[in-house]
């Protein structure tokens, strides 16, 4: 899962199996992770930890509640660049602690669980790669075509900028973090969180291990849809998928990441979509509920009905 879409299903998640009997592992794209002014920043593990620890600024959705912005000030007026980035005083904080840690050498995942001690986000959330991807866009500027960091793409320019396609720079030569694996191999379900399938799902799949691992598990695998109506709901989504010749809608979206059975390379035994979106994936089980994730409760419901297509029943 990314961030945004990742973190809100994962508090739903967590509200339907609040049992101790339940154990939730996240796997989180690290793709959009950056160097800022000599600090690790890991956008979508952040969105993840502060949503479930109650440390979110809910109404911007990334970040933290109560936020202030002096230090991303006062690098503006030493000219410091990039001065687009959304740097918050107390956001620093967790970024100079994983810093500092990955500097003393312990692996991202080992940072996360640290960071993890305060917020207690009741889930596991694992890094899915220890190692460094980037994901990189190609865009043309002035008849050039050259790389540009994700966070440039997104913040910077809003998606704006055609994009040719993406990168995952690094990507072929990491493994899955510690943890990831086995998670997914002795799951009794696993869900692909309604989030953006190419720069958040997509950058998972393309850690090596990873699609086979989704593949091989004897867990169903169920999907839910982060298009509804023809239109990603908070981001934007369809400036990926355009840029990678998917149609914006449900259904390309479920035919893009593909059936377990009856392709070479696909993920899903199930599929959910949006109440009124028709679909058809062949191989995969698809239905239609709401998939709006406007309460917990509502998020809850998505949840467990993506359960029930898995075969576990939590009433
Ligand atoms: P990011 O890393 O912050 O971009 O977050 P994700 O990749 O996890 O999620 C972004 C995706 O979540 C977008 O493509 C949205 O379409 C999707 N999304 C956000 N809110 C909802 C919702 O309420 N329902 C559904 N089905 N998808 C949503
Ligand atoms: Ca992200």
């Amino acid at each position: 899962m990314g961030g945004v879409g990742g973190a809100r299903f994962l508090v739903g998640l967590k509200a339907l199996l609040s049992g101790p009997e339940h154990e939730i592992t996240a796997v989180v794209n690290t793709g959009d992770d950056v160097w800022m002014h000599g600090l690790r920043i890991c956008p979508d593990l952040d969105t993840c930890m502060y949503t479930l620890g109650g440390g979110i600024d809910a109404e911007r959705g990334w970040g933290r509640a109560g936020e202030t912005w002096a230090v991303k000030e006062e690098l503006a007026a030493y000219g410091a660049e990039p001065t687009w980035f959304g740097l918050g005083d107390r956001d620093v904080a967790t970024h100079l602690i994983r810093t500092r840690m990955l500097n003393a050498g312990y692996p991202l995942s080992a940072v996360t669980e640290a960071l993890c001690d305060r917020w207690q986000p009741g889930v596991r959330l694992l890094p899915m790669s220890d190692d460094r991807v980037e994901t990189h866009v190609v865009v043309e500027t002035d008849g050039q075509t050259r790389a540009i960091h994700f966070q440039e793409w997104w913040v910077r320019h809003r998606a704006a900028l055609a994009a040719r396609s993406f990168a995952s720079v690094g990507a072929d030569k990491a493994a899955p973090a510690p943890g990831v694996l086995d998670a997914i191999a002795g799951a009794d379900a696993v869900l692909l969180a309604p989030s953006n399938p190419v720069v958040s799902v997509g950058t998972i799949l393309a850690v090596p291990g990873l699609r086979e691992a989704l593949r091989k598990t004897e867990a169903d695998v169920v999907g839910l849809s982060p298009i509804v109506g023809g239109k990603p709901l908070r981001g934007m989504a369809d400036a990926c998928l355009t840029a990678i010749g998917v149609e914006t809608s449900a259904q390309a979206v479920g035919r893009y990441y593909g059936s377990r059975k009856t392709s070479d390379t696909g993920i899903l035994d199930a599929w959910l979509v949006h109440t009124g979106d028709r679909c058809d994936v062949p191989g995969v089980a698809v239905r239609a509920v709401p998939l709006l994730m406007s309460d917990v409760d509502a998020t809850a419901e998505m949840a467990r009905v993506a359960l029930e297509m898995a075969g576990i029943d939590v009433g």
